[in-house]
């Protein structure tokens, strides 16, 4: 079988399609309904067929095992975890551009040009309308406070988007006091770490927890979900900081692959996800905010509320991430 067969053409209906069509093949950890809209606009502008593989799992070890058959041209994930994680398995090439530097500020891409974000996701505070007042809680530190004994969900502190948020905290804080922190909001949680993001929101619904740690995109997707509007509508959105700093957050975003057949169409995509239209398209469509300067947020996304995105360097929080791991560990935090 042909690689190029593994590949769902995103094309429902084909436009007189041109014989010799330009291809780019992207490896997805994001669902294909979500770049679907853009991929074709692209498309349409270009005449280059997007053709995406997506992955529940297994990309590194499916990247690794193609080695440099691989047809995969564009890596497109979440979480600077994930990011970092195909770079360290030297799966990437850099992209210089002058295009991918105009749009993406510093900050949410790396500085060797390995990987590019192209929205971000804040780590919020799911907190209950009903049991939860105004104000009541405002940073990531106030989750330590014993006023919130019993009445914290989260999913697993394993999990990727807990190890960057700690990660995070060490930054701040340094190892010893995450440790510590830690500690005080397992001993606060209402139950053990478990489910996804908005299972925690479902608990507040359920009564089963006043506060939850989510990610922002969530409440847009459980208001979209018939079953989920109730679980959205019994929470606010609080954007907590860190002390006397800003809010945590994580991007999506985009890696050339290492052996990418078609790499100048790959990088012709690249550019043109990152332009200001498309990353609003695409963060709109998440739920999500772009990045590029001046771009607009969502009306839907804008109206939870506004924040100033912690200044930390993702770079750091990639870096941190296997302290972060040790310290959940050494706490024990999802027992
Ligand atoms: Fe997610």
């Amino acid at each position: 079988m042909k690689l190029t067969h593994l590949f769902a053409p995103l094309l429902a209906t084909a436009i007189a399609a041109p014989v010799l069509a330009d291809e780019v093949n992207v490896y997805s950890y994001r669902q294909p309904e979500l770049i679907k809209p853009l991929m074709d606009a692209f498309t349409a502008e270009t005449g280059i067929v997007v053709n995406v593989a997506f992955l529940k799992q297994g990309m590194i070890e499916r990247l690794s095992a193609e080695g440099d058959r691989s047809p995969a041209d564009l890596i497109f994930t979440v979480d600077i975890g994930r990011l970092a994680g195909v770079v360290d398995a030297e799966l990437t090439q850099p992209v210089v551009s002058d295009t991918l530097a105009a749009n993406i500020p510093a900050e949410y891409r790396d500085p060797d040009n390995q990987w590019f974000g192209l929205t971000t996701r804040a780590r919020v505070i799911y907190a209950s309308r009903e049991r939860v007042a105004d104000g009541e809680v405002t940073t990531y530190e106030d989750l330590a406070d014993p006023k919130w004994a019993g009445r914290i969900c989260t999913r697993s502190g394993t999990h990727s988007y807990s190890l960057g948020m700690a990660a995070a905290y060490m930054h701040h804080h340094g190892a010893d006091e995450t440790r510590t922190w830690l500690e005080a909001v397992k001993a606060n949680l209402a139950r053990k770490p478990q489910g996804n993001d908005r299972a925690q929101v479902k608990a507040i619904w359920a009564g089963e927890c006043d506060v939850a740690i989510g990610n922002t995109y969530y409440m847009g997707k459980m208001l979209a979900n018939p079953d989920q509007i109730e679980w959205a509508e019994s929470v606010n959105v609080v954007f907590p900081t860190f002390e006397g700093a800003g809010t945590h957050v994580n991007v999506s975003g985009m890696a050339l692959a290492r052996y990418a057949p078609n790499r100048d169409a790959a990088v012709q995509l690249m550019e043109y996800l990152a332009s200001p239209t498309a990353q609003e398209i695409y963060a709109a469509d998440n739920f999500e905010y772009p990045i590029a300067p001046g771009t607009q947020v969502d009306a839907l996304v804008a109206s939870w509320g506004s924040f100033t995105a912690d200044s930390i360097n993702l770079m750091e929080v990639a870096a941190l991430r296997a302290t972060a791991l040790k310290l959940m560990q050494e706490v024990d935090f999802d027992g």
